[in-house]
């Protein structure tokens, strides 16, 4: 997998969902609340922390933004009150638009799982 940097994704999360990735300051609280963190392969505060530095690259090649379940508690537990969720979900849309559907399943080379269509420990 190409790892590119830009620094493009943190503008373009906090213009798509209003999220500044840049208050994070990797506390984990999101990650210990996350009820999914376990299946991930990059923790809710890991995600934030590449977003941060513009590694858009790896999240889009990787199962982790597929495994949130919008629960929210992320935002509980953040004392900046950033969602996890709202990054996840500008993620995926970018994904879909952008990567997934102009080069079908040759995007999923970075995730063997995610082209299997099943679970880490399916
Ligand atoms: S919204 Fe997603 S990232 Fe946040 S706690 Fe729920 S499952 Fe985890
Ligand atoms: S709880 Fe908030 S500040 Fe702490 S690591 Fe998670 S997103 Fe960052």
């Amino acid at each position: 997998m190409t790892i590119t940097i830009s620094t493009d994704v943190a503008e373009f999360v906090r213009a798509e969902c209003g999220e500044n990735v840049y208050l994070c300051y990797q506390c984990e609280k999101c990650s210990s609340g996350c009820p999914t963190a376990p299946a991930m392969r990059y923790r809710p505060a890991q995600m934030m922390r590449l977003a941060q530095f513009g590694l858009e690259n790896v999240l889009v090649h990787d199962a982790s933004i597929w495994r949130c379940l919008g629960c929210d508690t992320c935002t509980a537990h953040c004392p900046h009150d950033l969602s996890v969720r709202r990054l996840v979900e500008v993620m995926r849309h970018h994904v879909m638009q952008d990567v997934y559907l102009p080069n079908g399943i040759d995007a999923l080379d970075g995730d063997d799982d995610l082209r299997k269509g099943c679970g880490r420990w399916g």
